[in-house]
């Protein structure tokens, strides 16, 4: 038996295309491993097919090809265990207006069959900060209550893998930190965390292991670090005590002015040393009132790779 929380052999979508519409082959072939235990992102610009897979993941959308396992069950012999197994905060809001936050995570544990004893309705309500409004309307709910509200819902039968299709899209901060905040508990607490997202930030900030994926192929899979360190891009961040007309360059190192008076030094880590740019900048007699490197972020290493889409 696998010790990977999902296993994704060449898996392949084709929608077929309504009304005269052409078909649309939104998974090409997707090999995938998630380990247990982690924070896996899955990046990818709009229209890569991230909620294609995480809905197939989730039962919501039926796969054309390929083999899909999750927590060692197969999702076609064994669909029972592979659905308990997995929770799975969608994209859309849809919510049914009549249910009470508290009414909807009840009636969501009865789909599950989780027994009265077992359920955890109201921690899960204090857990996403909606225990004042356990009785309200869900149509009186604000956007970012309903949105915690799904996250609820998807942990009523405390599955392994929680699955969150874009959490933090379109949210103000203080909602992004608390998503956040729970994801890295039930992260703790054991749970396999799969988030999408097209904020690479947060990727950055909380995914372990990352994969990309663009036009339905998958382009990168790796630890977040090593995609990091992949591109060896370096920038040094040099403001002058006086403004510098003529940039100066060196085989390797290039230049340009930022906005606010300083100068940007580009330059690759493993053929250039920070000395050496430094060395540049005095040579042409540049004092330097302060300094800063940076390093390529997810950013750089994602256009790279998804570069002329
Ligand atoms: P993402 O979540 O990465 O933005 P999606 O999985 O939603 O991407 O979509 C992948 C591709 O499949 C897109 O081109 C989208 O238009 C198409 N697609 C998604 N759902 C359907 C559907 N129900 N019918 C036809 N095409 C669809
Ligand atoms: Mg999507």
């Amino acid at each position: 038996m696998t010790q990977d929380a999902i296993c994704i052999e060449a898996l392949r979508k084709t929608y077929s295309g309504k009304r005269g519409q052409p078909q649309k082959q939104a998974l090409k072939g997707i090999d995938l491993t998630v380990p247990r235990g982690s924070v896996f992102g899955l990046l990818g610009p709009n229209g890569a097919g991230k909620s294609t897979l995480i809905n197939i993941l989730a039962g919501l959308v039926r796969k054309t090809e390929g083999k899909v396992t999750i927590w060692g069950f197969d999702q076609d012999a064994n669909p029972r265990q592979s659905r308990a197994a997995i929770g799975v905060m969608p994209q859309e809001l849809n919510l049914d207006p009549f249910f009470t936050p508290r009414g909807a995570l009840e009636v969501q544990a009865g789909l599950y069959g989780v027994p009265r004893k077992d359920r955890w309705s109201d921690e899960i309500l204090s857990m996403v900060g909606l225990s004042d409004k356990a009785h309200a309307y869900a149509r009186t709910l604000s956007g970012g209550m309903r949105r915690r509200l799904l996250l609820g819902k998807a942990l009523v039968h405390r599955p392994n893998i929680l699955v969150l299709d874009e959490p933090t899209a379109g949210v103000d901060i203080e909602l992004r930190q608390m998503l956040w905040s729970n994801i890295r508990k039930l992260n703790e607490q054991g749970m396999t965390i799969i988030l999408t997202t097209h904020y690479l930030e947060e990727a950055e900030e909380m995914c372990d292991e990352i994969a990309i994926i663009n036009h339905g192929e998958l382009v990168a899979r790796d630890s977040t670090a090593n995609l990091l360190g992949r591109l060896d891009a370096k920038a040094m961040v040099v403001m002058p005590d006086q403004p510098v007309s003529d940039l100066p360059t060196a085989p390797g190192i290039a230049s340009e002015h930022r906005g606010d008076g300083s100068i940007v030094f580009r330059y690759q880590g493993g053929a250039t040393t920070a000395e050496q740019v430094l060395a540049l900048v005095w040579t042409a007699g540049i004092t330097i009132r302060d300094v800063k490197t940076e390093q390529a972020d997810l950013e750089d290493v994602f256009l790279s790779l998804t570069a002329g889409s």
